[in-house]
């Protein structure tokens, strides 16, 4: 029987992946909604194809282009942040896909958890903003997050068939970013496009700069805390610039399982979505006649502070993960904006972190609040 797969920013990066997948597994997903922001054009495109039942646009601007374009269809089409949220409630499906960028995408992951919907997590934000509210409605709800970024997918698959206690170590790997060489001093000069250049994943804009900075890594093991229930010196990183190794398991006897395969995201959305089979699937596979030798370096917190920021906020727990997470997305906005400097990101991120008014157990209140004290502090930077 096929699974119905509703999909949250169908558009981006994650989205369009996700719907390769579901074409050539037709017969296993069925799409059942899609939202976006703002492309209106694909998603016209993409609700042709998979015939959803429903479409969310999330910006007012392109709704008219979307009704008119599926007029006569008998797809409902909703709107704005409303209906987003809406949709993310829909408890009829399966499987939710938070592909969502950015802080925004946090309480779709909470709305649908509560709605007793397994999401295939991809929007970092929503672990790292909201661990504790999240964890408590999974406990009440009894839904799970099954992960989708590369890493925690690899773990995930590591961890199959373990006992939990018999693991020592999370060992994540990173690619370094386009930075890992470069001369440390010249940091200052960085620009947009330099660091919008990924050697080897094609990844959204936020996430790619995430990577340079290696904010995203940071990101990734608050991320793992949250959904493998490993405290912070039970997660390490390890630099690893060809992207084949997507992480690591270490057991007590010193045995380490390693998932591994070609850098192509449609590999851990395809297997969130059709857990725990891991199906047929068309792409590349990895052929270690020619992936040539694999390197491993320790990651250089000087060069990456924004690391060392998530180990802290992980030390400090309560807001301080919204908080660096928040600060980030704006800075990195900033930017991307051409309106600071690629060294400013760490910088107001340790900013934010240390400033901001820390409570131990916020409530969705406390992190809208802490919010727009955030995007006030990033903005008078
Ligand atoms: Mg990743």
């Amino acid at each position: 029987m096929s699974k119905r797969i509703s999909i949250l920013g169908s558009t981006g990066s994650i989205g369009v992946n996700a719907l390769k997948v579901a074409s050539h597994l037709k017969d296993d997903l069925e799409i059942v909604y899609l939202s976006a922001n703002r492309n209106a054009e694909l998603l016209i495109q993409q609700a042709e194809e998979f015939k959803p039942e429903a479409v969310c646009i999330v910006e007012e601007a392109s709704f008219p282009n979307v009704q008119n374009a599926l007029v006569g269809s008998d797809i409902e089409i909703l709107l704005g942040r409303e209906g987003l949220l809406e949709l993310a409630s829909r408890n009829n499906v399966d499987i939710l896909l938070n592909g969502l960028v950015g802080a925004p995408g946090m309480e779709p992951t909470l709305i649908a958890i509560e709605a007793g919907i397994n999401v295939a997590l991809s929007n970092k934000e929503s672990l790292v903003m909201a661990g504790d509210i999240i964890q408590h409605a999974m406990d009440k709800s009894g839904a799970k997050l099954f992960p989708v970024d590369s890493e925690h997918s690899a773990i995930w698959q590591c961890l199959v068939g373990e006992n939990i206690d018999d693991v020592r170590r999370l060992i994540l790997t990173g690619s370094g970013g386009p930075f890992r060489t470069r001369d440390i001093n010249s940091f200052d000069t960085i620009t947009v496009e330099e660091a919008l250049n990924h050697p080897n994943w094609d990844m959204g804009r936020k996430i790619t700069i995430d990577s340079a900075t290696m904010m995203n890594k940071g990101l990734e093991v608050i991320e793992a805390y949250w959904l493998f229930g490993f405290t912070p010196d039970r997660i390490n990183i390890v630099v690893h610039p060809q992207s084949i190794i997507h992480s690591m398991i270490e057991l007590r006897d010193g045995a380490i399982k390693a998932q591994m395969g070609v850098p192509d995201m449609k590999v851990p959305i395809q297997y969130a979505l059709t857990y725990p089979r891991h199906l047929e699937a068309p792409w590349e596979q990895l052929d270690f006649l020619k992936c040539g030798d694999l390197t491993f370096e320790e990651p250089d917190f000087q060069r990456f502070p924004c690391i060392k920021l998530a180990f802290d906020s992980l030390e400090k727990l309560g807001t301080s993960g919204a908080a660096l997470n928040l600060s980030n997305d704006y800075s990195v906005y900033r930017f991307l904006n051409g309106e600071i400097k690629f060294t400013d990101i760490p910088r107001i991120n340790e900013s934010s972190i240390a400033k901001h008014d820390w409570t131990e157990h916020p409530t969705l209140e406390d992190l809208k609040e802490l919010d727009s004290w955030i995007k006030n502090h990033v903005e008078s930077y």
